[in-house]
């Protein structure tokens, strides 16, 4: 094994494998990046930076057992994956600790992460009835038209840390389930949960080479997007690489879904009912830590609903920081050092800019934890649309408070806002919530929900600065971007039949 230094002593230091090929292999690299455990910021393990001739070697692997997974039975690939959701299940607590070890959330959020994975993995066991093309027959005499819907060919997934497990279920089992190849790029940061996810899927008696897994930053990125062989990614991150993504892989000739940054604005009418209005604000502004691109990391607080702000003071005090192994912890530790240190400058710019502090968790103390990346839950209000704490998204457990006089203010607010990935209305005026979902521009919109992400069913609608391509992730959308299809228009003439004598025994349908 790899030794890292962790205060002062060197210690052994798991590395992360490669899958190429059905085979977790060690990188031949000379150039690798530290895993930290956020919550105390020590070295637990090493993942490579793939070399050229291994992300050569992967998505080789895809293109060829695009030949064989492509031709499987509809039936076949479908039973892979009733097997793969009941392994995910059973091991979804293995899971959620490696999803806690290496990217801090909670115990309890890290199994929700899986298991909102999970779901589209469960929703894949449908693609019997999902893939079905179209038939329109008698388009003229003895002609019908009938489509196929078809897999694509080799699909790459590039993955941020934030949802170590749900994001990456959102990418490959998709892909793959419609007979197209995966190559799966995961965050650099959280590698850890996709390597056991590929490994229950192998156990689940996918093939091996039909998903390779690379590991890298900006290298593998550009190799994804320039490799001829590769048809389609599918992107989750920040603006500033999903943009660069969504353009070099477009230029490219691939189809590129992009999901990217947020500013999720919570608009608080004074007819909510308070109490829950109150905890659900709370829980999503700060639950994992706030680094969720569907947090409400904005509130608007309308007219008489201002008043409510020393109680959601309170509540937000009341939340436990703590590492997220710990008993009765809310609050996590932030992803690395760089990021903490952004989340408080950016707290920072907005007391310098005139915004008040009501809450600061900047100088949060975790007892055991010295060396986490912890700030605490953070209100900072007074604030205006120009402020950076307003114009930037901060992906902490910070919490920015606008005031607004009407309901057509807040709506004017939220849809000058450049990002359109979420949003929620708390009221209970059936008629506020219906002007308010009509006229806001934005993807996802809840109605006393904070969080509305889509079930698989439907489609992880962002929009707007948010997201870049046509066809969004999961749902019919997500089946769409991952397939093609072939139309065939076809003339048999009635006069052209052959059969001139009646079969009267019941048809056996080949067998
Ligand atoms: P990130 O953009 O830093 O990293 C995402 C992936 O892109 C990683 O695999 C990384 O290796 C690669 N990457 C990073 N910088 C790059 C660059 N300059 N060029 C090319 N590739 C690059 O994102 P992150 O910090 O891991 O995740 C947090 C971000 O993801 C937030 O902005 C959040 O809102 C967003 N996010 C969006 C959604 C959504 O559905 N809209 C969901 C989750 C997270």
């Amino acid at each position: 094994g790899r030794t890292a230094h962790n205060n002062g002593q060197w210690k052994p230091c798991p590395t992360t494998k490669l899958f190429i090929n059905g085979k977790f292999v060690e990188s031949k690299t000379s150039e690798w990046l530290d895993i930290h455990n956020p919550a105390t910021n020590e070295v637990i393990a090493r993942v490579p930076k793939a070399t050229q001739e291994e992300m050569l070697s992967a998505v080789d692997s895809c293109s060829q057992s695009y030949h064989s997974w492509s031709e499987t039975s509809i039936l076949a690939r479908q039973q892979i994956f009733l097997r793969y959701q009941q392994l995910i299940k059973d091991n979804i607590k293995e899971l959620a600790r490696s999803i806690t070890l290496e990217q801090g959330k909670t115990l309890a959020d890290a199994e929700g992460d899986v298991f909102r994975g999970l779901q589209v993995v469960e929703h894949t066991c449908s693609i019997t009835s999902l893939m079905l093309g179209e038939t329109l027959p008698s388009i003229t005499k003895d002609m019908d038209t009938y489509t196929y819907r078809l897999p694509i060919g080799v699909c790459a997934g590039i993955a941020p840390f934030n949802f170590p497990a749900m994001i990456p279920l959102w990418m490959f089992p998709m892909g793959m389930v419609c007979g197209n190849t995966y190559l799966l790029k995961p965050s650099e940061r959280v590698p850890a949960c996709t390597m056991l996810l590929a490994k229950m899927l192998q156990d689940a008696g996918m093939p091996d080479g039909t998903l390779n897994i690379i590991h890298g930053q900006h290298d593998a990125v550009n190799f994804i997007c320039d490799h001829p062989a590769i048809k389609a990614i599918s992107f989750v991150g920040s603006n500033q690489a999903g943009e660069y993504i969504y353009e070099r892989g477009s230029k490219n000739g691939k189809r590129v879904q992009s999901n990217m940054g947020a500013k999720n604005h919570g608009v608080v009418m004074p007819d909510a009912n308070k109490e829950t209005t109150l905890n659900q604000l709370v829980g999503a502004a700060f639950g994992a830590a706030g680094q969720r691109c569907m947090a409400l990391s904005t509130a608007i607080l309308v007219g008489e609903a201002r008043s409510w702000l020393p109680e959601l003071v309170d509540r937000a005090k009341a939340l436990r920081v703590n590492a997220g192994d710990q008993a009765g912890v809310d609050v996590g530790p932030l992803i690395s050092p760089q990021a903490k240190e952004r989340v408080n400058s950016l707290i920072q710019s907005g007391v310098d800019e005139g915004a008040q502090l009501l809450l600061d968790g900047r100088n949060v103390k975790v007892q055991g934890y010295e060396n986490g990346n912890f700030v605490g839950p953070t209100i900072i209000c007074n604030v205006t649309p120009q402020m950076k704490c307003y114009t930037e998204e901060i992906f902490g457990p910070v919490l920015v408070v606008l005031e607004a006089e009407s309901l057509d203010d807040a709506i004017s607010l939220v849809n000058n806002n450049p990002y359109g990935n979420g949003t929620a209305i708390f009221t209970t005026n059936g008629a506020t919530a219906r002007k308010y979902t009509h006229k806001v521009d934005v993807g996802q919109i809840g109605v006393n929900v904070p969080i509305p992400v889509p079930l698989p069913m439907f489609s992880f609608t962002g929009s707007r600065g948010s997201f870049r391509g046509d066809t969004n992730f999961y749902g019919k959308q997500g089946i769409q971007f991952y397939t093609q299809i072939k139309t065939v228009t076809s003339q048999w003439k009635a006069e052209d039949s052959t059969v001139k004598t009646p079969a009267v025994s019941m048809p056996t349908m080949g067998r």
